[in-house]
């Protein structure tokens, strides 16, 4: 996994890796980049204790924002569509994203905005304990496996847990894609399974 960021910024509380509870507690209170002014609602991300597959999106778009929850918008559709024909219940893995608040206009994250952000993703993956990471779309890919280019890079495992599949926002952009996600989750859940 990535390491090694240490931007300037707000300390974190001390205690933020004892639970995901506290881990939360930091997310929503945090002013550690400049997401923070414009977020209505900090989104940690949600799902069990203990998950065999964690999920990572991007950031959180408009409905996210106001409802602080990961993937409720039509993003989140496509997400549940995808996770039902990949036969995988949504109330069993853990969903986040690289950034826990929404950037302006849903711009891509900056790099010192992902940097700051880092710690919180890291944490969830240590606490969570997944068999299988899917990073969701290129700015997933980029923060934590430090490359992009999901079209090449999905179909394959790297660093034992981390797969690289599209956005669930490209298959709105193209339904094609759509197979191609699931197909992935499935390459997930076997791992997982396994
Ligand atoms: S995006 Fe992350 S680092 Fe920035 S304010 Fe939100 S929780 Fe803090």
């Amino acid at each position: 996994m990535r390491s090694g960021h240490s931007p300037e910024g707000e300390e974190l509380p001390p205690d933020f890796r004892e639970s995901l509870r506290s881990l939360s507690e930091a997310i929503r209170s945090c002013t550690r980049c400049p997401l923070a002014e414009w977020r209505t609602k900090a989104v940690p991300g949600e799902g069990p204790d203990r998950a065999d597959i964690l999920l990572v999106g991007e950031a959180p778009g408009r409905d996210e924002d106001l409802a602080g929850r990961p993937f409720v918008g039509r993003a989140g559709s496509v997400l549940d569509s995808c996770l039902n024909d990949a036969g995988i219940e949504r109330s069993r893995v853990f969903i986040t994203n690289v950034v826990k608040c929404r950037p302006p206009e849903n711009r891509r994250p900056r790099k010192a905005e992902v940097e700051a952000c880092w710690p919180y993703l890291e944490a969830q993956i240590e606490l969570v304990e997944p068999k299988a990471v899917i990073l969701m779309g290129n700015a997933a890919t980029k923060a934590v496996l430090d490359v992009e280019g999901v079209t090449s890079l999905r179909g394959r495992v790297f660093r034992e847990i981390f797969l690289a599949t599209f956005h669930p926002a490209a298959v709105l952009r193209n339904r094609n894609l759509k197979e191609a996600l699931v197909s992935d989750l499935l390459v997930a859940k076997e791992k997982a399974e396994g």
